[in-house]
């Protein structure tokens, strides 16, 4: 074994690269302009650090950021950051009044909702909610209470949340009730597409327009009206309305699972996930590898060790089936990926302890893509990202 010399190859690493995140950003922007961008950042950045991404992302020229729940919007309120943000996915305990004074919108998705956010708001700047004593020590009252903005989100078919179309008019007359009484503002009014097909997405199209002309009607005037994820916002023009809310897109990674690619779609993936080689060692034909034995050597051939496993969310039913970039090629993961190891196949060629194993990345290096870890097991490239775990370091390149 040669001392070591040079640079050396962490032992894992999932490094971001935010000028690629700047360049899907601006990239996405004038694709869909005048819609504009909310850059979601919710699942820490879908596993790539919420608060670099969200910068990065508002430096390519989103003008909302979007979460799902409130510690994720208070993490970027925490960080400093003053942009638009909205969250959308709320407990029964969720803390609104905190949200309201920290200037957080909030998606509402059902009237007790918008009447707990009322109250809340009516809250603010009392001495009831902790968040105004913490800001006000001499603990002065203001009647008047806060505004807070609510995004009024309609189930158009998803089936998770979002005010059921039966009742959306009910909703939308109180809504205009709370806004007359200085509680709320309406700013936006949203739903969320299943992603079916054409026809199905066509069809949630227009229950959201027609959602919309009832809530002109009951005298709501919303900014912001959003629909599009980046699947719709890259493919269907009409779903982009004022603003479109891209997560997957930012991240460089395509939404739709039918072989189109991020280059296919102008985007650079922004994370790459590598390590080092661990061990090296020579088999002879017939010995098994890893547990169960699920893959034994055919001939001679050289395995190399990678040190990350399910338990740093690599998946496991990619066992046998996903390939990764080791000495300038593609080497097949053979046996089955253990809780922090896997083995690699590099047949005669030369590996050493400590050589770079890339598992994704860009594919313009030879790397397999997330999605093609993805493929490999029967996911999507959602899943593979978020699901990089603690244990793996995360570093940033370029400009933050
Ligand atoms: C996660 C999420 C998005 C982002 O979806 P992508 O497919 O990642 O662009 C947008 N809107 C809502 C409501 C979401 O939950």
């Amino acid at each position: 074994m040669s001392p070591q010399t040079g640079p050396t190859t962490p032992f894992r690493e999932a490094v971001v690269d935010l000028d690629a995140v700047r360049a899907n950003v601006e990239t996405l922007a004038a694709r869909v302009a005048p819609a504009a961008v909310m850059a979601v950042v919710k699942a820490n950045a879908y596993g790539h650090g919420a608060v670099p991404v969200a910068l990065a992302a508002l430096d390519g020229g989103a003008a909302w950021l979007g979460v799902a729940d409130l510690d994720e919007a208070f993490e970027l309120r925490d960080a400093g950051i003053t942009a638009p943000v909205l969250a959308w996915l709320h407990g029964p305990d969720a803390p609104f009044a905190e949200a309201i004074a920290r200037d957080v919108d909030l998606g509402v998705s059902s009237i007790d909702q918008l009447r707990r956010v009322s109250d809340a708001a009516a809250q603010v700047g009392t001495s009831a909610t902790s968040s105004g004593a913490k800001a006000d020590p001499a603990g002065a009252a203001d009647p008047a209470g806060a505004r807070a903005a609510v995004h009024l989100k309609i189930d158009t078919g998803l089936s998770r949340n979002g005010v059921p179309p039966e009742e959306w008019v009910e909703a939308v007359a109180f809504a205009a009730m709370l806004e007359d009484q200085g509680r709320i503002r309406v700013r936006g009014i949203f739903s969320h597409l299943a992603n079916t097909d054409d026809d199905a997405d066509r069809a949630q199209l227009a229950a959201f327009e027609e959602a919309l002309a009832a809530a002109s009607a009951a005298g709501l005037d919303p900014e912001v009206r959003h629909f599009a994820s980046t699947a719709a916002a890259v493919r269907l023009p009409a779903s982009r309305f004022d603003l479109v809310r891209l997560g997957i897109g930012t991240y460089g990674i395509p939404p739709y699972g039918d072989g189109t690619t991020a280059a296919d779609l102008g985007l650079r993936p922004v994370m790459t996930l590598r390590a080092c080689v661990a061990a090296v060692r020579r088999v002879e034909p017939g010995v098994g590898v890893s547990y169960s034995h699920t893959w034994r050597a055919e001939r001679r051939t050289t395995l190399a060790l990678v040190p990350l496993g399910y338990a740093d969310g690599i998946p496991r039913h990619a066992s046998s089936r996903a390939e990764v970039l080791l000495a300038g090629r593609r080497r097949p993961v053979v046996g089955r990926i253990a809780m922090d190891q896997f083995v690699v196949d590099v047949g005669d060629d030369e590996v050493a302890v400590g050589d770079e194993v890339v598992l994704f990345g860009d594919p313009a290096t030879g790397a397999p893509s997330a999605d093609d870890w993805a493929e490999a097991a029967d996911t999507i490239g959602y899943e593979i990202v978020t699901r990089i775990g603690h244990r793996v370091p995360r570093s940033y390149d370029g400009a933050a």
